[in-house]
């Protein structure tokens, strides 16, 4: 292949992310307006809730959505299920999330830590559905949300803890005990390639149907990156790896989950 076809290929497709990229900064006011019937001109008055299992979750995995959400000025909340304490350092990392958060734009009072017996930081431990439902009900209810970001039924690690809270919101969504209005959202888990590309995956996702679309730029990246480095007990070699190439450093894209008739007992 000739080295101009190659060049024009490359730079064809680096530009075609940057349309991609400036199409969503204009357009994810309309999209969450459209998503959640708000029909107010300017303001967005958004009240999002993002539910994570361990400290670090915030800024690896959600971390496009927290920056574009607080750039819009949405109120936006964070509860963390566990402290995550595997491995005893429950107190240190309570204080590097609530580093990460404020760096990421939500500030401690709207950042919520779990320590629960019953919700240990361990893959292996199986968290009740029940109580992990009722403790994200109860918050949503107390603060008024209208939107939750979570994660899907793959939990993008593939870690039993995140997965168990994708259960409990896919209870509260199918019981209808979610409040008129709110919209919950799981965070799309993709393959380990899509993964691996950076923001080169970019086309893939914008290719791909999604409910919501969250972009960051090299500003909400360099945040992303400094949230990252908050978390001092994480860093380990292949965190940086994964600051360097994972695309959820820059993009996250979200389905809806559906929700069932209101109030509905199961008996
Ligand atoms: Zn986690």
């Amino acid at each position: 292949m000739s080295p101009f076809l190659v060049l024009f290929v490359v730079f064809s497709y680096l530009a075609w992310i940057k349309w991609i990229y400036d199409r969503d900064r204009r357009s994810l006011v309309n999209s969450l307006k459209h998503m959640m019937n708000i029909s107010s001109a300017n303001e967005v008055n958004v009240r999002a809730l993002i539910v994570t299992a361990h400290p670090d979750d915030e800024c690896m995995f959600f971390a496009p959505a927290i920056i574009r959400l607080v750039e819009l000025n949405a109120s936006v909340h964070l509860l963390c299920l566990s402290e995550g304490n595997y491995y005893n350092q429950g107190a240190q990392r309570r204080q590097e999330l609530l580093n990460s958060c404020s760096t990421l734009g939500i500030p401690a009072s709207r950042v919520t830590i779990i320590n629960h017996k019953n919700l240990p930081d361990d893959p292996k431990a199986e968290w009740s559905i029940s109580l992990v439902s009722s403790i994200i009900m109860k918050h949503m209810t107390a603060h008024s949300i209208s939107m939750v970001l979570t994660f899907d039924g793959r939990g993008v690690s593939g870690h039993a803890n995140h997965i168990a809270i994708n259960k409990a919101v896919r209870h509260l969504a199918y019981t209808g005990e979610a409040s008129e209005g709110c919209v919950l959202l799981s965070l799309v888990t993709v393959g380990l390639f899509r993964k691996y590309i950076s923001f080169l995956e970019l086309p893939i996702s914008w290719l791909l149907p999604s409910r919501l679309c969250c972009i960051s730029g090299s500003q909400g990246y360099k945040q992303a990156k400094a949230a990252m480095v908050c978390h001092h007990t994480q860093l380990l070699w292949f965190r940086h790896l994964y600051i360097t190439f994972s695309r959820y450093m820059f993009i996250n894209t979200f389905q809806e989950i559906p929700q069932g008739p209101k109030n509905l007992k199961i008996y």
